[in-house]
């Protein structure tokens, strides 16, 4: 454990305390990531303890190293420490970085908290420990897709006068409750630390909250009647709440959770405990706390399979639920779909995912020039035109000004080179860097969740995320990372991310070019290559020189 400190602020402003934006652009965004996360003093972002540096004095090498780089070299930085400069080319990334990543049979959630207790390893989540978080609005509009596609699949196009319960309301969770009544929903959300239901509150994305189950369900009932959106958070535990609810007849229309459940340690707290009580057994009885983790996972399953056996719509939202309840003997967990497959699969064969990017400026007029640029441009596309009207109206940024919209293959470039253009000419106020959620089509392998049921069987092959990572490499991104899964996750998932910055200048240009079609044009050939007639098609129209049988041969 290293010392609690301040909390950080993104610099804003034209100064640059780099010797040139690129770097600039990254030094912002690591304090970004610490400004927007869930617990800025002691470096954790999101997913109960993803991290966005080893420790501070890893923070402060890391910033200091950052300001002295010249272009034409590399930091390399291993799970949140740094380790050395290289000079590598003009055109080469300023910071490589690999994360949690352990030998496939040590790779196990004992061995990782092993190594973290001895400050060895950190878990850098997706965005992270590669510094691309940009708080819970980076993952509303994900959150916002699945669950209009969740309207559309099963309720005739809209959630209004549906019943959505779900739980958790963290870095990541916070944005189902605004999701949920973009999508036109009724959502019941159910949280146990009340500091996250105060900053839900205060952010924005979350209308009203309770502490009395009674009232929340009286609110969610009238707006359901009425088939008016509205998002309550109820202060309580999952565990208890949900099978409360079932005792007294409720049976939602949609069921989902994001409590932190991959983390038995950290990410759960188990029924009948205080969040004082569950800090202490964590530090007096760790086995024990775990275990009492795993079977309130147990019930809080149960309830959801039982749910889903009246008709409710289930789906696990990448949390690991499903397998943390399986290893507690709750045999038929996996009757629960993933929303991945289930929702955003389709898109990913069009390399279509959370594609955002970042005003370093701090200006939101500069976010302000993109979003009618991307109004101009993919206008035509209703799914973009509409959440970028939505996005305007409902969510609020959080540290530096951030949009996230799910472009795919090509539309990234364009937009990429577009912006490029406008920086060079002055028409915003600096630099925006442009990133993605490793939830995407090239940037991972995750089988309980992105790549769960691969037509070819190929769920496990983390071969696509690595040569995505050294893809970009060779393409001159800026930053580019190689994540593992670490705490409960280890052993779960390879990853990677990448940042460009568009700083204006001809080069940029060339590797924005190079990185957003290579990113995710290598996504499109991943999901061909694994059998998708959508990926396939993708592939032809874009004209990506693929080497696939399957994509070349049968051409018509
Ligand atoms: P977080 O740790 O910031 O938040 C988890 C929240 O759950 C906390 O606020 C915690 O107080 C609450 N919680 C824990 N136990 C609870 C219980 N028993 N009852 C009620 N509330 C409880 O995590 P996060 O960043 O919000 O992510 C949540 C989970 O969703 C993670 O497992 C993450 O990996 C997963 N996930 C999310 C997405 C997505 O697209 N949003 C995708 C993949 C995975």
């Amino acid at each position: 454990m290293t010392e609690p400190r301040r909390p950080v602020r993104a610099q804003r402003g034209p100064e640059l305390r780099c010797r040139g934006w690129r770097q600039e652009a990254l030094l912002r965004m690591l304090e970004n990531t610490v400004e927007t996360g869930e617990r800025p003093e002691d470096l954790v972002v999101y997913g109960a303890l993803a991290k966005a540096a080893r420790d501070w004095p890893s923070y402060d090498r890391i910033a200091a190293a950052l300001r002295g780089l010249e272009v034409g070299e590399t930091m390399v930085v291993q799970s949140g420490k740094p380790i050395g400069v290289f000079r590598t080319g003009p055109d080469a990334p300023l910071v490589v970085m690999a994360t949690s990543n352990l030998v496939g049979r040590w790779a196990t959630a004992e061995h990782f908290y092993a190594l973290e207790r001895r400050g060895l390893m950190i878990w850098g989540g997706y965005t992270a420990a590669d510094w691309q978080y940009i708080g819970s609005q980076g993952i509303v509009q994900g959150t916002y897709q699945t669950f209009a596609t969740v309207g559309q699949t099963h309720f005739g196009g809209t959630l209004r006068g549906r019943l959505i319960v779900t739980a958790g309301l963290g870095g990541m969770g916070g944005a189902q409750p605004l999701a949920i009544a973009m999508a036109g929903g009724a959502a019941l959300c159910v949280e146990v630390d009340p500091t996250r239901i105060r900053r839900r509150r205060e952010t924005g994305y979350l209308e009203r909250d309770t502490a009395s189950l009674d009232e929340a369900l009286a609110w969610v009932r009238a707006a359901v009647s009425l088939g008016e959106p509205v998002s309550v958070g109820v202060l309580g535990n999952a565990a208890e709440v949900l099978p409360e609810l079932a005792r007294r007849g409720v049976v939602p229309d949609v069921v989902t959770d994001q409590t932190s459940a991959h983390d038995l340690l950290v990410g759960y707290v188990p029924a009948g405990l205080t969040l004082d009580a569950a800090a202490e057994l964590r530090e007096r009885d760790p086995e024990r706390l775990m275990a009492e983790a795993r079977a309130s996972i147990a019930g809080h399953v149960r309830t959801i399979l039982d749910w889903q056996a009246q008709g409710a719509i289930a789906f696990e939202y990448g949390n690991n639920l499903r397998a943390q309840a399986a290893a507690a003997g709750v045999a038929d967990a996996f009757k629960i779909p993933v929303f991945t497959e289930r929702y955003i699969r389709p898109l990913f064969c069009r390399g279509i995912g959370p594609f955002r990017w970042v005003a370093v400026s701090g200006a939101p007029e500069d976010i302000a020039y993109v979003d009618e640029a991307v109004l101009r441009e993919f206008g035509g596309d209703p799914v973009v035109a509409d959440w970028i009207r939505l996005a305007r109206r409902h969510v609020r940024f959080q540290g530096l000004p951030a949009r996230i919209a799910w472009l795919g293959h090509g539309a990234r470039t364009r937009l990429g080179l577009l912006v490029n253009d406008a920086v060079a000419a002055g028409a915003v106020r600096g630099p925006i860097a442009f990133t993605r959620d490793h939830l995407d089509a090239g940037g991972v392998a995750q089988p309980f969740r992105e790549t769960e049921g691969l037509p070819d069987g190929s769920d496990a092959v983390a071969d696509w995320p690595l040569l995505n990572a050294l893809l970009n490499c060779a393409g001159g991104a800026d930053l580019v990372a190689i994540h593992g899964g670490g705490g409960g996750y280890a052993g779960y998932y390879q990853s990677a991310g990448v940042t460009v910055v568009a700083d204006g200048t001809p080069a940029a240009r060339r590797r924005l070019e190079a990185v957003l079609t290579a990113d995710t044009g290598l996504g499109v050939l991943r999901y061909a290559d694994a059998g998708y007639d959508d990926a396939v098609a993708t592939a032809r129209a874009a004209g990506l020189r693929s080497l696939q049988p399957n994509v070349t041969d049968s051409a018509p």
